[in-house]
């Protein structure tokens, strides 16, 4: 048990979230949330940094999950205090956009949503972006003669405006010169290039070709270099996709594997079956479990070779994972017992010492139980929850 939920809350993810989990919830928030894009956001963006820093640290997280923010905030063994949100921001997407930024323009950061077919197949995806070009009338001067010092802002940037609250009591308000935009500089208006207004760059739509190639992975980031903003004195930054793997409704992957659940009835964890299997390929394929060789409810079984492809070798396949949930049937007719003892393994026999007390067997609440029961044949680290899953299958 967790003291409290905030940060999890906070990512949108449960208490019991992997590593990886919260990692895919940061990267799809702080995408979204970060200034560039939401400028308004600020707040926000920065509790995703704290959760994230937190949550994501092992020693953090313990301390988090015993005493809560309180905890974090007093610092325990590890320190108090965060590290800023764009360092948390830049770790993550890989660095060194800083350190350059006086030389190059920022890197421009999408998302794009994929399903797992298009990781399996590969895919060719058209993505139309907005981006600042330089304008190629002006050069990039802005005008027809260099720009001069903005008279409203006297080359400063920044506009100071003076409000009067009441009696004696004023407040200062500084914001970017809407002149110059804060640039300290303007093109005089009868100079100024008609293209760009004087503003040097101009608005391109650009429709950019995303080769996803077989085997890419969630969070895989593919670049094109030199393809983000211009601006005059600048390199331009990169356009950075970043691939973001979409939930698929029977497949999950773990690496090169792909997993799934399969039910299968009580007869046929007996006495065996033939299943068909339809591939992300959009072949299909049979699996079958042999008469007398009895699967076991969460029995994993595998193929090879029908995994996920790898990157760069896409001969090269995983195993598809398949984990049996046996469906018992929920009630037997008292007639078909009798014929069902007979056929089953004889039944050990049970002494009842004579001082024995006889209890009820009783229905357990619904709520009670942890219905979280997907995919679980990799969260074998988790006694407590395959605890909950055992009690699950026996009840259900
Ligand atoms: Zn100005
Ligand atoms: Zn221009």
């Amino acid at each position: 048990m967790v003291k409290e939920t905030g940060y999890y809350d906070v990512l949108g993810v449960k208490p019991t979230a992997t590593n990886d989990e919260l990692k895919k919830a940061y990267r799809k928030l702080a995408l979204k949330y970060h200034p560039d894009k939401n400028p308004n956001e600020g707040d926000k963006f920065k509790l995703i940094s704290q959760a994230y820093e937190v949550l994501s640290n092992e020693e953090k997280r313990r301390i988090y999950d015993q005493g809560g923010e309180q905890a974090i905030k007093e610092g325990g063994s590890t320190g108090g205090g965060f590290t800023s949100p764009m360092d948390i921001f830049d770790m993550f997407f890989g660095g060194g956009r800083r350190r350059e930024r006086e030389q190059r323009h920022e890197d421009v950061i999408h998302q794009m949503s994929v399903t797992l077919e298009e990781l399996y197949n590969g895919a060719v995806r058209k993505l139309a972006l907005q981006k600042h070009v330089i304008c190629s009338k002006c050069e990039g001067q802005g005008g027809k003669k260099p720009p001069e010092k903005c008279p409203t802002c006297r080359g400063t940037g920044m506009q100071v405006r003076i409000q009067q609250l009441g009696p004696g009591m004023v407040s200062q308000m500084q914001s970017m010169c809407s002149d110059c935009r804060g640039q300290g500089e303007r093109i005089n208006p009868k100079d100024r290039c008609k293209t760009c207004e004087g503003r040097k760059v101009v608005k391109d739509r650009k429709i950019l070709e995303v080769h996803v190639d077989k085997g890419m992975e969630d969070g895989q980031k593919i670049v094109f270099s030199g393809e983000g903003d211009q601006e005059p004195g600048l390199d331009p930054g990169d356009i950075i996709i970043v691939l973001d793997e979409k939930e698929h409704e029977t497949f999950r992957r773990v690496n090169s594997d792909l997993t799934m659940q399969m039910h299968i009835t009580l007869v046929e964890a007996l006495c065996g079956f033939q299943k068909p299997i339809k591939t992300l390929d959009d072949r299909t394929i049979v699996i079958s479990a042999i008469p007398g060789e009895v699967i076991k409810n969460s029995d994993v079984k595998c193929v090879m070779g029908e995994g996920m492809p790898t990157y760069k070798n896409p001969f090269e396949k995983g195993r598809l994972l398949i984990q049996f949930m046996v469906d018992f049937p929920a009630h037997i007719n008292s007639e078909r017992i009798a014929k069902l003892e007979k056929i089953l393994p004889v039944r050990p026999e049970i002494i009842i010492p004579d001082d024995s007390e006889e209890c009820n067997l009783v229905e357990i609440e619904r709520s009670q139980r942890n219905r979280r029961h997907n995919h679980s044949m990799y969260d074998d680290d988790d006694d407590e929850h395959d605890q909950r899953q055992h009690l699950q299958c026996q009840t259900s």
